[in-house]
């Protein structure tokens, strides 16, 4: 059985700048979140596992890669706890550790990230492009592809913002 990892706890608590252990399991995130059906582990379970501090059990999870942050768990929580600032914490943590449980979808936030810092606005066809370079998976969505692309939804060149500049900053601010 995993042991309590005091530093865990902590690591969250600092990362997420959030009191996770106001919790008292009562489920309001969980009941009000759309994705947790396809979640591995709730988001109830995510804050019990931080702060139980069983590491391993909570950066294993596929939940954290899931959530989309769009607070409506934090909105419902009678605690204030902000539950997407600690699902980012793991997801920092797991990168760190240079265990993460979906690949796939890190990659994609990569490619994302990627684009608006060249751009200042995501280039979709480009992110769709170099993601599957990365996945090496050519074919999966070829239809759905030549289908935006004939409704204009892809543009085949980038456009960038004006302020550029300030954005490359805001990527350096952040490290
Ligand atoms: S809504 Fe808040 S108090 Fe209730 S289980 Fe979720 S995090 Fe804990
Ligand atoms: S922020 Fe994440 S955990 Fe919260 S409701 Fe949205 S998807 Fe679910």
């Amino acid at each position: 059985m995993e042991k309590i990892d005091p530093n865990f706890i902590r690591e969250v608590t600092r990362r997420s700048g959030t009191l996770h252990s106001r919790c008292y399991n009562c489920l309001a995130c969980t009941s009000g979140c759309q994705f947790a059906h396809i979640m591995d582990r709730k988001p109830h379970e995510m804050i019990r596992l931080a702060q139980l501090g069983l590491k391993n059990e909570a950066l294993s999870a596929s939940a954290p890669w899931l959530c989309v942050g769009c607070n409506t768990c934090s909105m419902e929580c009678p605690n204030g706890i902000n539950i997407p600032a600690v699902m980012d914490a793991m997801r920092e943590l797991a990168i760190i550790r240079g265990k993460i449980p979906e690949p796939d979808i890190y990659n994609f936030h990569k490619e994302i990230l990627g684009s608006v810092k060249r751009y200042g606005r995501t280039h979709k066809l480009e992110i769709m492009m170099r993601y599957k370079l990365v996945t090496r998976d050519f074919f999966s969505d070829m239809d759905l592809g030549l289908r935006m692309l004939s409704r204009r939804k892809l543009h085949i060149l980038p456009s960038r913002i004006r302020h550029l500049r300030d954005i490359r900053t805001l990527f350096k601010k952040a490290g």
